[in-house]
């Protein structure tokens, strides 16, 4: 059996406000709080959030702390580190071999920041920021070189840093922070 829909009516009369009501609601509070001398909207990029520094963001590999033991890509839940061969010359012996090098894939990273907590020797670190712009879908596939790089921060050379504090009297409230460079 067709299903029947109900016919929407309009009361006669109020049928045009009725319509709109909704829409005339949306631009008043839009209204109301671009006057608002306390609103928090964030200006991005003129300003970004400077986090903290215990921040889990982009990964730094320390290739000189690294012993190739391939437990970040192990544990990468997200199938984002991966182990590439590359040469490696020993300082030392000056002989030179290949090794098994971590890199990261930004395409499938989930920033749980598993691999970081179990690198033995603390070759990987975050940055604390998460706002990096990228070209291409292959830029994100890092290199061994790139990965041993800090990825350019560029809100944070242009922008101005803010930080949300909740004030007991005024809610969430942006304030400005020192130093804009990370
Ligand atoms: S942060 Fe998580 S998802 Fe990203 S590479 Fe490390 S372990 Fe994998
Ligand atoms: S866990 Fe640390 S030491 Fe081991 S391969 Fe990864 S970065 Fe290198």
């Amino acid at each position: 059996m067709p299903v029947e829909f109900a016919e929407k009516t309009v009361p006669p009369g109020r049928g045009i406000f009725k319509r709109f009501k909704g829409n005339i609601e949306a631009i008043a509070i839009g209204v109301k709080y671009f006057f608002d001398p306390k609103r928090s909207t964030l200006i991005y990029p003129k300003e970004y959030i400077k986090l903290r520094e215990n921040y889990r963001g982009f990964i730094v590999l320390n290739a000189k702390k690294c012993i190739n033991c391939g437990s970040c890509a192990r544990i990468c839940p997200a199938a984002a580190m991966k182990l590439i061969r590359r040469p490696y010359t020993d300082p030392k012996t000056g002989k030179t071999r290949m090794k098994l090098w971590p890199v990261i894939n930004y395409n499938r990273c989930i920033f749980c920041g598993y691999c970081v907590d179990v690198c033995p020797t603390e070759a990987l670190h975050h940055v604390n920021y998460h706002d990096v712009v990228f070209d291409n879908m292959e830029e994100m596939d890092q290199t061994l070189e790139s990965f041993q790089q800090a990825p350019e921060h560029p809100t944070a050379k242009e922008g101005i840093p803010v930080r949300y504090i909740i004030d007991e009297e005024k809610g969430l409230v942006k304030v400005r922070v020192e130093g804009g460079e990370q």
